[in-house]
């Protein structure tokens, strides 16, 4: 199997809808030990069974990344029940709900400055907190969306957020590339999440994507997942800094695709409706 005798950390699974329990099932199933994080109590209740479902009911740990001591407090914890570890992944992103509907320019600096922290630079400080206990090639993932490489409706603070996101992937893998270590992002289409809930016309999004990706299909955890196992094993040894995109090949997409009526009138093959 592709991830026999690999360890690492899962940061970012909600419940079995969450992109991460996508990633960490296509990992389990190729033989990787995969740890897990939570949020707070409340989300301990769902993160702990799924974490039995993949023989880790043991290493299931606190990591709310807002708050360093737990990130350091993680560290240990994994370097006495796992000791070295072989893969990271980051699925983990926040905005206050002003960020995300409305007009950019009425944005605060305290959301701002929440979502840069919460989903950009808890990025560089796992990184650097972990890194005393990863192997020599370990590799590290985080999750982008397409509205952090262009305009896309009410997406707003979060594309700002993912755009730094991005660069900080490629900045990352220049500087722990001598390491031997890899850092990458995968660009997911749409994907009804507990965090997308909080994306206004959250719906209209996976249908626009839908109709107009090459594939004419949404993704799934599972393919995001499995694109990300590809990402954090050594079938990818010479991958690093790179964006990839798992979203039906919509971000290849220049203008929809145009249809002509009985007139020889365009139409947009789709228009909200069906
Ligand atoms: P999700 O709600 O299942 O996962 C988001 C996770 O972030 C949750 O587990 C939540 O607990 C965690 N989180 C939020 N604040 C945190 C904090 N302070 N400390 C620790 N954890 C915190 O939703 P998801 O869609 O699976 O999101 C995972 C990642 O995928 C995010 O970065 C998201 O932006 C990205 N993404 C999602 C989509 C989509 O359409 N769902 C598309 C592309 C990228």
């Amino acid at each position: 199997m592709i991830m026999n005798g690999k360890k690492g950390v899962i940061l970012g699974v909600a419940n079995d809808k969450s992109i991460a329990y996508g990633i960490a099932k296509s990992c389990a199933e190729q033989g990787a030990k995969v740890a897990f994080t939570y949020l707070n109590d409340s989300l301990k209740k769902r993160v702990v069974p799924i974490a039995e479902e993949f023989g880790s009911g043991d290493l299931v740990y606190p990591c709310d990344v807002s708050n360093p001591q737990e990130i350091k407090d993680l560290c240990e914890s994994l370097k006495r029940d796992l000791g070295e570890i072989d893969f990271v992944v980051h699925s983990i992103a926040f905005a206050p709900k002003e960020g995300l509907s409305g007009r950019f320019m009425d944005i605060s600096k305290q959301a701002f400055d929440i979502a840069m922290d919460v989903s950009v630079f808890s990025l560089i400080e796992i990184t650097k907190e972990l890194k005393p206990i990863m192997s020599d090639n370990c590799s590290i993932l985080t999750l982008s969306y397409y509205g952090g490489a262009k305009y896309i409706p009410n997406y707003n603070l979060m594309g700002v957020a993912k755009a730094a996101l991005e660069m900080t992937v490629k900045y990352l893998a220049e500087d722990l590339g001598k390491d031997g270590i890899r850092v990458n992002a995968i660009s997911a289409g749409p994907i009804k999440t507990l965090a997308a809930a909080g994306i206004s016309d959250f719906r209209f999004m996976l249908k626009w994507n839908e109709a107009h990706s090459p594939l004419k299909k949404n993704v799934t955890i599972d393919e995001v997942g499995n694109s990300g196992m590809y990402l954090l094993s050594n079938l990818s040894s010479a991958v690093t800094g790179e964006i990839h995109y798992v979203d039906s090949g919509y971000n290849i997409m220049g203008m929809p695709a145009v249809k002509f009526d009985e007139n020889g009138k365009p139409k947009i093959a789709w228009d909200g409706n069906n």
